[in-house]
């Protein structure tokens, strides 16, 4: 027991930092450590007790700390909209322009004519209309919160009718079914898994059915023996039943994406559902938020719902949206960064990975790399077009002594951290999401890593 003993003394470890370490972090940081020993010490664990060792190891805690965990990284996967990298980037443009009114005041919720209180939800819906042709709109923090705000305003004791394939679950944690009943609304299955036929809907119509919602199935599609109801046909059939009827569209965008045939938010409008909800940060490539676009009596309930208040949007979004939107109002499609990724050409894509490969070939290290370019099928992500690749170009690389696998890790250790993927024992660089400004980035991370691993 008298290990305990040789712990170093926690002045004697502050001794090791000066003056320009804040003595705050280094205190946490060392009681940490000190704990973590106890317990070792305590678990006979093998302990090794070196106080230089300690307070280097502290230092590079401490500099990674005051780094902050939320930073920039390198998407080399080649999917645009990748839910765990944080989905749709935002031009620098964008910022920006946002940049006046986020550091300064705005008129978030001021009527600059009346001089009196305004409100939030009323940016940006102007340039809704135009872009969709819907009567009104209204944002909330994302496409979950859009779903369960319209749900707990219109159907609470009353039933909703979902077609049973489109009770999807979306990124794990967001379930139709669920969604719906903690928001007081009854679900009413219709039809079978792989089969859904209008007359499904009308005979499930009773007194006290209040909505038809149809939801994009976005991360899954059913192949074989499937039949299901038409956007278009819903809100049909809902007004003749004097019901509403409602499309959460997952993924809504605005213009057509080359190779992703899905319906434009303006086609739904056009079909004529009362409601139509999308998350702001998937195809339409701007910051996280809920879309809701409706009939003007409906946006009107929904904002007198005291759920609002805790899903509004703060000013941040609603400025970044309403640039965006902008962008698309003006059909500068090109400023928009998740159009300007998504349009790129094979040509182009070709080009930067031939730039890439050189660049990787003429660094030290590098030699022992087999680097091979070549087409490869990629998805878009973010629960759109999910069964349609984008075809894109990949350096495919394979190394004469280390696995792939290894230099995958290594790479997500490098400063910028480099998100790569392996297949078919190869690593894999998408170029696709690669800007051109990281490609020597990149080449510095690949050469780091066979650095550290040999
Ligand atoms: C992605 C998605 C959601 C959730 O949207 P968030 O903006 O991520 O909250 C809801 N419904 C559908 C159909 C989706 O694809």
């Amino acid at each position: 027991m008298n290990l305990f003993r040789n712990i170093p003394k926690k002045d004697k470890l502050l001794s090791y930092f000066d003056l320009s370490y804040n003595r705050k972090i280094i205190s946490y940081l060392i009681d940490n450590e000190l704990d973590l020993l106890r317990e070792k010490i305590k678990n006979n664990e093998k302990v090794e007790i070196n106080e230089a060792n300690f307070s280097s190891n502290i230092k590079k805690q401490y500099n990674d700390l005051i780094e902050g965990t939320l930073k920039y990284v390198i998407n080399a996967t080649g999917i645009v909209l990748h839910t765990n990298l944080g989905r749709a980037p935002i031009s620098e443009n964008i910022i920006k322009n946002v940049l006046k009114v986020l550091s300064g005041y705005s008129n978030l919720e001021y009527n600059l004519d009346l001089g009196e209180r305004g409100e939030r939800y009323h940016h940006a819906v102007e340039y809704l209309k135009i872009l969709t042709g819907c009567e009104d709109a209204i944002i909330v923090n994302n496409n979950a919160a859009a779903v369960f705000l319209i749900n707990n305003t219109f159907n609470r004791n009353k039933e909703v009718l979902i077609s049973r394939s489109e009770l999807v679950e979306i990124g794990g944690s967001f379930r139709i079914p669920e969604v719906i009943k903690n928001s007081g609304a009854i679900l009413k299955e219709v039809g079978t898994t792989n089969k859904t036929k209008i007359s499904d809907y009308e005979s499930n119509i009773t007194e006290n059915t209040s909505m038809i919602m149809k939801v994009h199935k976005s991360n899954y599609a059913i192949i074989g023996f499937f039949e299901e109801v038409d956007y278009k046909d819903i809100p049909q059939l809902a007004k003749k039943y004097n019901i509403l009827s409602y499309c959460d569209l997952g993924s809504g965008s605005l213009n057509h994406i080359k190779n992703c045939n899905e319906p434009l938010l303006s086609d739904l409008i056009g079909y004529g559902y009362d409601l139509v909800s999308a998350s702001g940060d998937k195809l339409l490539g701007s910051a996280q938020s809920g879309i809701i676009l409706g009939k003007k009596h409906l946006i009107d309930e929904l904002k007198k719902n005291q759920l609002l208040r805790m899903l509004r949007v703060d000013k941040i979004t609603l400025a970044i949206l309403q640039e965006t939107l902008k962008l698309y109002l003006l059909e500068k499609f090109e400023e928009i960064k998740t159009n300007q990724l998504f349009s790129q050409s094979l040509e182009i894509l070709k080009k930067k990975a031939t730039k890439l490969k050189k660049l990787i070939t003429k660094i030290e290290n590098t030699n022992q790399l087999d680097i091979e370019i070549k087409e490869i099928e990629t998805y878009s992500g973010g629960g759109s077009c999910p069964m349609i690749t984008q075809p894109s170009i990949a350096l495919f690389i394979t190394h004469k002594s280390l696995k792939p696998h290894l230099l995958e890790k290594m790479l997500r250790k490098f400063k910028p951290p480099i998100i790569s993927r392996v297949q078919n024992d190869k690593l894999i660089l998408d170029v696709r999401t690669i800007f051109e400004e990281d490609l020597q980035t990149i080449a510095n991370g690949l050469s780091w890593a066979i650095n550290q691993l040999l």
